[in-house]
């Protein structure tokens, strides 16, 4: 896949582990599946901070998306981070699923094909991502 945009959707997702969990824990699991025949990496980023109400999980991933509750305000941040990891994650044919039990904590998952060739847009065209250097 492509190592800097995959680094990125992951120090974007364990960063919010980071910002939201103030006391607790923190597990990154990286494992390599296989879905569909296809060779995937996926990786969890769990914490047990205040966690996402389940009205909100569907709408945290949309730009400059504001909970409107204390805790957002209070941690900082411009709302961008989820919209461009899950923007990103896609153009790696990948995906980001999230799960949350509020007061218990989140749980983010990064899942992308091995090999970028694989990577498919939502209009079933290959995507190249690859640099030329
Ligand atoms: P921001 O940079 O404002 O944190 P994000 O797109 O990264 O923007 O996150 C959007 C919102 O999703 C956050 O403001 C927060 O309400 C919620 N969120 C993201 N990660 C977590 C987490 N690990 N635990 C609880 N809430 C989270």
């Amino acid at each position: 896949t492509d190592e800097m945009r995959l680094r990125q959707c992951l120090l974007n997702v364990a960063g919010n582990a980071c910002k939201f969990t103030r006391d607790g824990r923190i597990d990154i699991r990286a494992h390599r599946v296989d879905e569909d025949g296809r060779a995937m990496l996926r990786f969890e980023v769990s914490d047990t901070g205040p966690g996402i109400a389940q009205a909100q999980l569907a709408q945290i991933t949309e730009p400059f998306h504001d909970t409107g509750d204390a805790s957002s305000y209070r941690f900082g941040g411009a709302g961008l981070g989820l919209a461009i990891s899950q923007r990103l994650l896609a153009q790696l044919g990948g995906r980001l699923d999230i799960s949350s039990t509020p007061g218990a904590g989140s749980t983010f998952t990064l899942t992308v094909p091995v090999n970028l060739t694989e990577a498919v847009t939502a209009e079933g065209e290959p995507r190249a991502l690859e640099r030329s250097a």
